[in-house]
């Protein structure tokens, strides 16, 4: 008996990385799993990848989280395809890193676009079928580059406002029986990181190396840590905790 039997979740930005990790402890413990990325074929191949327990289905859609009319009909589909919806993980994400004087319009824009907006269209949209059913769990994707990150006034500022976004999501939907929580992550090894390491200049390898030395606990993040404590934060077992973000860092923060 998994603690997401007869659940149905939905990840955004699954396709690989912290989000295909999470769909993948989902699917583990019961789910039946929508993995939503920009790239239909991408989320559906991903999605055949997902250990699914036996009744349990997964389906890939296409939609960019950013845009209104995609972000209502992947809720739409997802429902539609998998029959309900009980877990929304806004995941999806993107970086565009330069100094503050060399930072475009567009380069903001794009950021707060896919991480902000594309929380809150998800969000709105979901929140229809999670008020209707008296259930939902909501977990969106911080970072600790919310407490501030030299090349990233743009990330930092999106980051920090989806902590904003998730303690108003706590109070406006707490009645409703629904938790919104969020997940500041440290440095977790995905190509995001290593797309990091690129701008940089540096070995992907040398990069997470160096970045282990400088944690606490010694060692870089994996997807597996962050899925480990969404599963917690979207479980029953985590129904009186709402509003929250949760570091998950290694310590980072700490330093
Ligand atoms: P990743 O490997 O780059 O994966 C992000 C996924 O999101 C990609 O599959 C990407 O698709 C998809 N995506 C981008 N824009 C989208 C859109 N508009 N609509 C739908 N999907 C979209 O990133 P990750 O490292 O797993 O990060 C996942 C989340 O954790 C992000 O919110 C990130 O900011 C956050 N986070 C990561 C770290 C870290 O160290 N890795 C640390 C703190 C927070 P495409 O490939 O098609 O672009």
């Amino acid at each position: 008996m998994g603690r997401y039997d007869g659940r149905v979740a939905l990840v955004t930005g699954a396709a690989r990385g912290i989000g295909f990790g999470t769909a993948s402890r989902f699917a583990e413990e019961g789910a039946s799993v929508a993995v939503i990325d920009l790239d239909e074929s991408a989320a559906a191949e991903a999605a055949g990848r997902l250990p699914l327990v036996e009744g349990a289905k997964a389906v890939g859609v296409g939609c960019d989280v950013s845009d209104a009319g995609s972000a209502d009909a992947a809720v739409a589909r997802v429902v539609e395809e998998l029959g309900g919806l009980h877990v929304l993980v806004n995941n999806a994400g993107i970086t565009r890193d330069n100094l503050l004087f060399k930072m475009t319009e567009e380069d903001w824009d794009l950021v707060m676009n896919v991480h902000l907006r594309g929380a809150f269209l998800m969000t709105r949209a979901a929140q229809k079928v999670f008020v209707a059913q008296k259930y939902g769990k909501i977990l969106n994707l911080s970072s600790v580059s919310a407490l501030g990150n030299r090349g990233q006034a743009n990330y930092s500022a999106a980051k920090m406002g989806i902590q904003g976004f998730t303690r108003t999501l706590g109070l406006e939907l707490g009645p409703f029986g629904i938790n919104a929580n969020a997940i500041a992550p440290g440095f977790i090894a995905t190509e995001m990181t290593d797309a990091t390491a690129a701008r940089l200049k540096m070995d992907v390898e040398e990069f997470r190396r160096l970045n282990a030395e400088a944690n606490p606990v010694k060692r870089v993040g994996a997807p597996e840590d962050i899925a480990a404590a969404a599963a917690f934060l979207c479980s029953d077992e985590a129904s009186y905790i709402t509003g929250q973000t949760l570091y998950v860092d290694g310590g980072a923060k700490l330093g």
